[in-house]
């Protein structure tokens, strides 16, 4: 118990119902969590009963890490893990039940977008995207199809909700989910079949949810029917800081809570124990506006400390300089010395190219976190398709994929007349391959084409299956790669020597990867289990899809992060700067809401008080020293254009306003200085 205030260890020490924490940033709620893993294993619970849910991969790892440091390995059993990982579980373990084949693919957003493009009979992306976007929050809302249409607003949203009914289809014929699956199928599990239903509830001894304030409407009734009558689990939550409302979370969750369980022990922790005052006091004034679902109050006992700063620069490179140099004048100043104890924040990922720049120039290292992941590059899901397909022969998303890269002299043509085929004999592109009447649409030549490809993938197959640990799967990576060339595939694809070499090192870095996983050597970032036995290829190869960092020992690197504010969600640093705080990026542009007048006031509303949370957040993240900058001028797509202060800024209400540390700025101070002077003698003389 030691290192937890009273309120904090009794919610560690409530053991046998249901528990919110409630309380602000930096209250020690995450703390509650790993302690709470700990105290329950002492208590006697089995490692394996306990289910830790953390809302990104990098936060599990991160707990992993500190309750192997509390309880040593036993804490090795316990199911740290996102819901969706916890998802992925329940559906390799029973998702037959729903016709689901254990090795179903996970589908990631482009395959989704293309199946999507496909289902609706349209070639453009961003309208594809658009779909997908409305039945993500449907799903999210746990509307199927005919739900959907049934509850349609307009003719749009009744033609998406028939879209939705096609793409559901596809999704079945292909044995693949999309992520928004990984809950809402997990779900309808425990709700139709009562028999998984009990087996989860009895396994399960303790569930305990980290920023619960962003949890979704499905993640809510999954969350329910997992912990059922006995309602053994602990939230962890702040209404402060919900900034996922974008995406379906729902505040909704936090109020229903105490109505569906009133035996709910509901616990409030005050003291914060991560910023000084004068960045609490920041904090709480921004907050102040929004209403209150919950009063809270914060304080801190870490002294006033360095006042917050206002920083004002002419755009952004000249921010980025500031930056730079703020960075170095910290750790000259000896406040700062390690690089990790940095971290620039901001609204949205484009911004982060200007530092990255400035940075490289100042020779600073960094790593940009919630930016395009290692698995969004090309040459990685190239070499996921093929995996996906070996996994799952149905995935025709991966098969498409896998068949043209590298290319083998299977046409666009000849896909489409498979694609045809397969539709008429409801098979997979796959299952189509080997079909006796394909040779009545598809020419000899071709069919030969592809008869050989789907022979080495049933080839791949076998020998995956037979892969196990480090070395076997290092060989068999090796071997395919070279089998299919793909070195060369790079290199002729790519203009440029120096980025095809660069993809081939990416390469080389994911074979790494897949084999130390299958050595065991690293946890699963899937978050499913830590034990570390040996795995085969096949096993590591099906949780591939719900991964989206290359490894987490990336975060002990001691480099600046330059991270989203929405990707800092949790984390905390010695020295924060928010930048680019202007209107129009934070709060983000409030003025283009669709629908009728009155709700398009209430959805900017909303809005504004989601990116006040989302400055609330930015603020909170900051230990020791807190900047603010803002530019007088911005990029807007290829125009400069002026640009205003955040109203967030002014919000904070600081004390001693706007301190100027850059010569430039003093420079220009006097020279406005003068000729305000000289215009006044001017004035005088005349008046003379
Ligand atoms: P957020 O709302 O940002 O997720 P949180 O409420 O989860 O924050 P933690 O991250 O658990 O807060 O804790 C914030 C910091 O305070 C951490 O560095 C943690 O180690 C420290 N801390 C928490 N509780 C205590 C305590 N009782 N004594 C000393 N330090 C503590
Ligand atoms: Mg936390």
């Amino acid at each position: 118990m030691s290192g937890l205030n009273l309120a904090q260890q009794e919610a560690v020490n409530y053991l046998h119902g249901p528990c919110l924490v409630l309380a602000g940033a930096g209250s020690g709620k995450t703390r509650v969590i790993t302690h709470k893993v700990a105290r329950l294993i002492a208590a006697g619970l089995e490692a394996k009963r306990i289910a830790a849910i953390t809302f990104t991969n990098k936060a599990a790892a991160e707990m992993r890490e500190r309750a192997k440091q509390l309880v040593g390995k036993g804490a090795s059993e316990v199911m740290i893990c996102t819901f969706h990982a916890l998802g992925v579980r329940m559906l390799r373990q029973d998702g037959a039940a729903l016709g689901l084949k254990p090795q179903f693919s996970i589908l990631d957003s482009d395959d989704v977008t293309s199946i999507l493009k496909d289902a609706g009979g349209s070639t453009d992306a961003a309208t594809a995207r658009q779909w997908q976007w409305a039945i993500s929050l449907w799903k999210n809302m746990g509307l199927n199809a005919a739900q959907a249409e049934a509850q349609a607003a307009d003719d749009n949203e009744r033609i998406t909700a028939r879209i939705m009914a096609r793409y559901e289809e596809r999704l079945i014929a292909y044995q693949g989910v999309d992520f928004d699956d990984l809950i809402g199928l997990p779900l309808k599990l425990l709700q139709q079949h009562a028999d998984v239903r009990e087996k989860w509830q009895a396994q399960l001894g303790h569930v305990l949810v980290d920023e619960y304030q962003d949890t979704n409407a499905t993640q809510y009734e999954l969350l329910k029917l997992l912990v059922g009558e006995r309602a053994r689990f602990t939230a962890v939550g702040d209404d402060d800081q919900s900034i996922y409302g974008w995406r379906g979370a729902t505040l909704d969750n936090l109020k229903k809570l105490p109505l569906d369980f009133p035996q709910l022990k509901v616990i409030k922790l005050e003291q914060n124990y991560r910023s000084t005052s004068a960045i609490l006091r920041a904090a709480n004034n921004v907050i102040g506006p929004n209403p209150k679902l919950f009063p809270k109050t914060l304080f801190s006992e870490l002294g006033e400390g360095e006042p917050v700063r206002i920083v004002d620069a002419d755009n952004e490179a000249h921010e980025a300089e500031r930056v730079v140099a703020r960075i170095q004048s910290i750790r000259e100043n000896g406040q700062g010395k390690d690089w990790k104890d940095f971290s620039v924040l901001y609204r949205a990922n484009h911004m982060a190219k200007v530092f990255e720049q400035a940075f490289r120039k100042a020779q600073i290292p960094y790593k940009v976190s919630g930016g395009q992941s290692f698995f969004d590059r090309a040459e990685i899901k190239d070499l996921c398709a093929w995996l996906r397909l070996i996994v799952n022969n149905d995935d025709d998303p991966a098969f498409l994929r896998a068949v043209t890269a590298p290319k083998r002299g299977i046409g666009h043509q000849t896909l489409t007349s498979l694609g045809v085929f397969a539709g008429q004999y409801k098979l997979s592109l796959f299952g189509a391959l080997f079909s006796p009447s394909l040779a009545s649409a598809i020419s000899s030549r071709s069919v030969g084409g592809l008869h050989e490809f789907g022979r080495y993938i049933n080839d791949l197959e076998f020998r995956a299956r037979h892969t196990q640990g480090a070395e076997d799967a290092r060989t068999f990576l090796v071997d395919w790669l070279k089998d299919i060339d793909y070195e060369k595939h790079l290199y002729e694809g790519e203009d440029s020597e120096k980025l095809a070499a660069a993809r081939w090192t990416n390469v080389m870095e994911f074979i790494d990867w897949m084999a130390q996983r299958c050595g065991g050597q690293i946890d699963d970032a899937g978050g499913v289990t830590m034990a570390s036995s040996k795995k085969s290829l096949m096993e590591v190869a099906q949780t591939i899809s719900l991964l989206s960092t290359i490894n987490e020992r990336e975060q002990e690197q001691n480099v600046v992060t330059l991270s989203t504010l929405h990707a800092a969600k949790g984390l905390e640093w010695p020295h924060v700067m928010l930048v680019g705080v202007n209107e129009g990026l934070l709060p983000f542009k409030l003025d283009d809401d669709g629908g009728a007048k009155g709700q398009a006031n209430e959805g900017i509303l909303q809005r504004l008080q989601e990116e006040r949370r989302l400055m609330y957040v930015g603020i909170t993240r900051a230990q020791r020293s807190l900047a603010v900058s803002w530019t007088r001028k911005r990029k807007k797509g290829r125009d400069t254009i002026a640009a205003q202060p955040s109203r967030f800024i002014a919000e904070m209400s600081l004390e001693k306003a706007t301190t100027k540390e850059d010569p430039r700025e003093k420079l220009k101070a006097l020279r406005a200085e003068f000729a305000r002077k000289a215009q006044e003698s001017a004035a005088a003389a005349g008046g003379a």
